[in-house]
């Protein structure tokens, strides 16, 4: 089978484990593949960044309840944290760094603050 060049479609010739014409096409391949995943990362980030952003203003004094319509209307993301605690009675707290919440029930939220970072 005839091997190609997977950057730009070039006939290779020689080992058969080459995937690339020359080092310019290796290059630019891999570039292009850190971008598209710096992009990602960097989405994610924003958005629980964002989230963080949200829990600490809803929260200035470390303790708050919240409805969770509230957190919907700010652009809160549910889907996006950065870690789970589960203390010993089961309560399953979600954090975006060092802003966490609780389902509380009846739509509504406890904020915390953690303080230290937790394993
Ligand atoms: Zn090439």
């Amino acid at each position: 089978m005839e091997k190609k060049c997977i950057e730009c479609g070039t006939k290779l010739i020689g080992r058969r484990d080459k995937k690339f014409c020359g080092d310019g096409c290796r290059a630019s391949y891999n570039n292009r593949m850190n971008r598209d995943a710096n992009k990602f990362v960097n989405r994610i980030n924003r958005i629980l960044r964002k989230n963080r952003r949200i829990l600490e203003e809803l929260n200035p004094d470390g303790k708050a309840t919240v409805h969770r319509d509230r957190l919907l209307e700010e652009g809160f993301k549910f889907s996006y944290y950065t870690n789970e605690y589960r203390t010993k009675a089961g309560k399953v707290y979600k954090f975006c760094y060092e802003q966490g919440y609780l389902d509380i029930g009846n739509k509504k939220y406890a904020l915390v603050v953690r303080k230290e970072y937790v394993e």
